[in-house]
This record gives structure tokens, sequence and C-alpha cells, in this order.
């Protein structure tokens, strides 16, 4: 059974004498970074001078250049994409660190294939929301919280666990529980997610799409039928609320029960086991971390092409019609 933390075990006061230097003001950065001042904690932003920063001074935070910023922080908590943390971190929030200090991680990616060691003195933390920014600052604003996975990789100071849980705890995690499992642990099953779950759905809808049409079916009509109606996400909701075959039950006909039961045992196969093996031996020996970075070294090219093709495609721009004729209040 899983060790799950809650608000009872976490203590601010572990971190509130602490400097917290949220280094990047994206989509975690601005969350974590207004969720903790929130808390009572004292934070500032470390950001190159671009929008970014603009933005987290002109919603009241002190914001620092990197270096400066992790060399004013007791706690450095590095929220810009993983594949350029490495090269951030050696060059600009390492020389920087002090005995006693801790850097904190919401995903353990450059942790886990060794891009990033922790100085013997320092902590390294992880504290990793389960969910993007907007929806880790909604939750919080409505005084509940997006789970996080956390771990403690390196404890220098022996305060490392109650640090850990207090910056989640800061974040609103610990009113939902935040899991310790270890950082190779959080980043396997994260990776796991996006390169199985979501483009098996993403690929199914865009893939039936495409084939309903060719079958004579009206485009909007499809992807209102496929997710536009906002049924999918709703039961997905559900699902996780009650369970996903207790969502099936309460919710839907005998003639969709039957087929949902029918066709997971057709369409899935020994097949779609091997696959799921592959994705997860690719994500253990290191071939996706190395392809991923060899991505961000080249520009993101080929991200690109794949955005440019997905935007363009016909169902892209079904969706846009079907957006202007079916509203919805919220
Ligand atoms: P974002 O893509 O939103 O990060 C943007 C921030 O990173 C900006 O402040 C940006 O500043 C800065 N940045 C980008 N490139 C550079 C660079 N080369 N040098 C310095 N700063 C740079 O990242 P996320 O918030 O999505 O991810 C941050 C961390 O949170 C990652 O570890 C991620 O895995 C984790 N995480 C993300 C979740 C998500 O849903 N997005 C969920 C849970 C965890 P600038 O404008 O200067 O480029």
């Amino acid at each position: 059974m899983a060790k799950v933390y809650y608000e009872d075990d976490a203590d601010l006061s572990h971190i509130s004498g602490e400097t917290v230097s949220v280094i990047g003001y994206g989509i975690q950065g601005r969350a974590q970074a207004l969720n903790m001042r929130d808390s009572g904690l004292s934070v500032i932003v470390g950001n190159r001078d671009d929008d970014y920063r603009k933005r987290a001074r002109s919603e009241g935070f002190d914001v620092y250049d990197i270096h400066a910023a992790a060399e004013q922080g007791d706690l450095v908590v590095i929220l810009i994409p993983d594949e350029i943390q490495a090269e951030v971190y050696r060059e600009q929030i390492e020389p920087n660190l002090k005995d006693g200090n801790a850097i904190v991680f919401a995903h353990g990616f450059a942790v886990r294939y060794g891009l990033i060691w922790p100085p013997h003195a320092v902590d390294c933390l992880l504290v990793a929301p389960r969910m993007p920014g907007g929806y880790v600052r909604d939750f919080f604003l409505r005084n509940d919280g997006v789970p996080a996975f956390v771990d403690v990789k390196q404890d220098a100071t022996g305060k490392a666990w109650q640090r850990t849980l207090a910056l989640a705890k800061a974040i609103g995690a610990t009113r939902a529980g935040a899991m310790a499992i270890s950082f190779a642990e959080e980043t396997e099953l994260d990776h796991f997610s996006e390169h199985f779950v979501y483009p098996l759905v993403i690929g199914a809808l865009a893939l039936a799409y495409e084939v309903l049409v060719e079958n004579g079916y009206t485009p909007e009509a499809a992807v209102m039928e496929l997710y536009g109606s906002r049924e999918l996400g709703e039961v997905l909701i559900e699902a996780a609320k009650i369970g996903l075959y207790q969502m099936v039950e309460k919710h839907a006909s005998p003639a969709c029960q039957y087929g949902i039961h029918a066709y997971a045992r057709k369409l899935f196969s020994q097949n779609t086991q091997q696959q799921i093996q592959t994705i997860i031996d690719e994500i253990k020996d290191g071939s996706f971390a190395a392809e991923l970075l060899d991505e961000q070294r080249t520009g993101y090219q080929k991200l690109e092409r794949m955005m440019v093709e997905s935007r363009n495609s016909p169902m892209a721009s079904t969706e846009a019609r079907l957006q202007e004729i079916i509203t919805f209040k919220t």
C-alpha cells in the first residue's frame, strides 16, 4: 500500500523562515509560486528577461535572473522544461547553491536519467503535481488540491522530508494526498501515460474521425459524438471518482455496457500487451530520454512538423466549426 501524506502530516513552519526561489514562471511555475505565496511562504522568481518575467512582476513577485534567484533561495524549485534543466542547472543554479539548500523538482526526469546530480550538502526533493499548472491553481483557489507524488533523493540536512511535505502543503497537494514514490517511478509512470494512454486516446479519436468521415458521416456530428459533446471528459472524471467499471454500470444502458465490454476484449490483444512492454522498456533503458534530448538539441524540428500537421488536419477545422455551433455556458 502506497504511503500517502495529508494536511496534518505537513507543517509549513519547517520552511516558513526560508526563501523559495521558483525558477521559471510557465505552466507549473506560475501556479506553484502563487499557491506558495498565498500559503504564506516567502517566494521570489527567477526567469529570463521576457514576457514570463513581466507577468511574474505584474503579479507582484520580485523577479531576478536565474543565477541571482538561485543565489538568494534556500529552496530552489526548478520549473523549466525538463530537457533544458541540466544545462540551466549546471551554468546558473549549481554554482550558486549553498550547503543546506534544497533543489526541488516537479518531475524526476533530470535526476532519473543522471543529468543532474545534487551536491552532497544539498537536499534533493520531488513534489510532482499530477495535473497541469492551471488546475493546480484553480483547485487551490477552490480550497481543494491536486494530488502529487513526493520523494527525497538526498537528505543532506536531516529535514528533507519535512521540507518536501511543507512544499506539498503550500501548493495544496496534501489537501488531496501526497503519495511517496521514487523519482524513477514518478518519471517512468509519467512517461508511460504520455507514450501510451494519451496517444492511444488522441490517436484513436483522430483515426476514428478520419474513417467515419470517409464512410460518409457528417464531420461535425463525428466530432460531437467522439468527444465534442464533453461526454467522454465527464465520464472519465466520474470514473476517477467512482471507478471505471462502476461508471459504466451506473451510467450506461445494457447495449452500451455490452458494446464497451465486448470491444475492449476484441480490440486489445497479445500484440497490444507487447507494445506496452516495448514502451516501458524504452522508458527504462533511456532510449526515449536520449531521443527527447536530441529533439531539444535540434530545435524541436520533428515536434514542430507534427504540430503543424495536426493543427492543419481536417479534424481541427471541424472542431472549430463545432465549437461555434454547440455552446456550453462553462
Ligand atoms: P513550461 O514549458 O511552462 O516552462 C516555461 C518556463 O521555462 C518559462 O518561465 C520559460 O521562460 C522557462 N524556460 C524555457 N526555456 C528556458 C531556457 N532555455 N532557459 C531558461 N528558462 C527557460 O514548463 P512546465 O511548467 O510545463 O514544466 C516545468 C516542470 O514541471 C517540468 O519539470 C515538468 O515536467 C513539470 N510538470 C509539468 C506539468 C505540466 O502539466 N505542464 C505537470 C507536472 C509537472 P522563458 O520565457 O525565458 O523561456
